[in-house]
């Protein structure tokens, strides 16, 4: 099958000009003006923008977590994903404990196997190191293309692993050539504080911002880039949220050290107020880290566009408002984490950061697509618009209106953190490896054609061609 995508603006992280995309099946195998060959299906794309395909770095897909399992299935959520312009992720595999890598891969390959739209590929969180035994098998992870590693320095009890523990899998990664990722909040404190909320009687939701104050989240940040100093690994923050967590990775890539750190698209928009809502309705915004006060989204912005914070994810990871966050409706910390997101990243990004003229169109690919691409291993097979690479597109309108909402959302989700947020610009076509999946907005592709990408080390390409399992 062969598609000719005519007179659109392609738009990469470095570029933007008008030409002529052909693809053949699943790589883009032409780019050019007037372009005289003939396709099984030419698409007119004059006065739209042809970027690459999104890749969210961050997301959480029928996942045991809070007592429930997360809504969204791998077929939902890819689809929730697909509309909203996203042809790859990179969800979380996370090790119970007790158990080896192996089988906890083997579990979440067989959550993806026959449900899947986009492609993906897998971070392995590390829950227990007990012996050498784990710490080998550990190190022989990159060689299936699970090129990250991921731990939780807070949910004591349940996810968090201590210093030891994070330090010897940095020292793991930094002779593998995997990239460390950590959620950066200090559980040990926040547990404190939790309890004490508790004990003094506060059950509502807010008192979830309230026991994760901004400190726990910047001394985390900082004691992670100081042990990856030590360990000499790449490392990588995950949704940072506020100033406290900002400035040690600023002062940390200013030095030149291999640190990277991403935010989160509701970390722009929702803000600690959004938690103080009545009638439970704050328990909606209820994901760590927590919204912040307003201020930090300015530090944000700021943070994005100077190249501070190097990527927007979604961490996605949705529950029903009604019967699953309800869990927590006499105890906050009861309430399942998490919120759903996959579908409205590129919405607003492209409304709130390039059309309001906070960064550009160019670094808006970058945040959503090229540097994922880069930092976890995908490129330049995927990340970017270029001859060779994955026919992974996106033909977008920059003039069609949108209003987000949970009654036209793809998640499975019962609301949408964005309720009512009017846009303009949305994906028209999306193609992921040549096939067409989204067409006019709806999705026309059935599940059980995404694939699982093995990925390359810290620092390698992923060369266009290479065999995929
Ligand atoms: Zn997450």
């Amino acid at each position: 099958m062969s598609i000719l995508i005519r007179g659109g603006r392609v738009v990469t992280a470095a570029d933007g000009y008008v030409a002529d995309v052909l693809v053949e099946g699943e790589r883009i195998a032409l780019i050019g003006t007037d372009l005289d060959v003939a396709a099984d299906r030419t698409i007119d794309a004059a006065g739209k923008y042809v970027l690459p395909g999104c890749i969210d770095p961050h997301t959480h897909l029928d996942m045991p977590f809070g007592g429930t399992v997360t809504v969204d299935d791998f077929e939902s959520g890819q689809g929730s994903a697909a509309c909203g312009g996203t042809t790859c992720h990179v969800d979380f595999c996370i090790q119970g404990q007790g158990q080896t890598f192996a089988q906890a891969l083997e579990g979440w390959h067989a959550k993806a196997n026959g449900k899947t739209l986009i492609d993906y590929g897998f971070h392995i969180a590390i829950t227990d190191l007990a012996d050498q035994e784990r710490l080998d098998e550990l190190a022989t992870l990159p060689e299936q293309g699970i090129t990250s590693y991921k731990l939780f320095m807070a949910y004591k009890g349940v996810l968090q692993v201590d210093d030891e523990t994070l330090f010897r899998a940095m020292q793991v990664a930094a002779a593998s050539g995997a990239l460390v990722m950590v959620h950066a909040e200090n559980g040990d404190a926040i547990d404190v504080l939790v309890r004490e909320a508790l004990s003094q009687g506060y059950t509502e939701p807010v008192w979830h911002a309230r026991t994760r104050p901004p400190e726990t989240e910047g001394e985390a940040t900082n004691r992670a880039i100081q042990l990856a100093r030590v360990a000499g690994c790449a490392l990588y923050v995950v949704h940072v949220s506020c100033r406290e967590a900002v400035e040690p990775i600023a002062i940390a890539r200013e030095k030149g050290w291999d640190v990277w750190g991403e935010t989160c698209t509701q970390y722009f928009f929702v803000d600690y107020s959004f938690l103080e809502r009545p009638n439970f309705e704050g328990a909606k915004y209820v994901y760590t880290p927590p919204p912040r006060p307003k201020e930090n989204q300015d530090v944000l912005w700021a943070a994005v566009k100077n190249d501070v914070l190097s990527a927007i994810s979604t961490d996605h990871c949705a529950f029903l408002w009604d019967g699953q966050k309800t869990l927590g409706r006499d105890d906050f910390s009861k309430i399942p984490n998490g919120g759903p997101g996959l579908e409205n990243r590129l919405h607003m990004i492209h409304e709130f950061g390039v059309r309001q003229g906070r960064i550009s169109l160019n670094r808006m690919v970058e945040l959503l697509a090229t540097n994922p691409a880069k930092l976890f291993g995908l490129y330049p097979r995927k990340g970017t618009v270029a001859v060779g690479s994955d026919a992974d597109l996106v033909v977008f309108d920059p003039e069609k209106k949108l209003t987000l909402s949970a009654s036209t959302h793809h998640s499975k989700a019962d609301y949408n953190l964005f309720e009512g947020t009017e846009v303009t610009g949305t994906p028209e076509i999306v193609i992921r490896r040549g096939e067409i999946l989204v067409e006019n907005g709806e999705l026309v592709a059935r599940p059980g054609s995404g694939r699982f990408i093995p990925r390359a080390r810290v620092g390698e390409e992923l060369k266009p061609g290479v065999a995929v399992g």
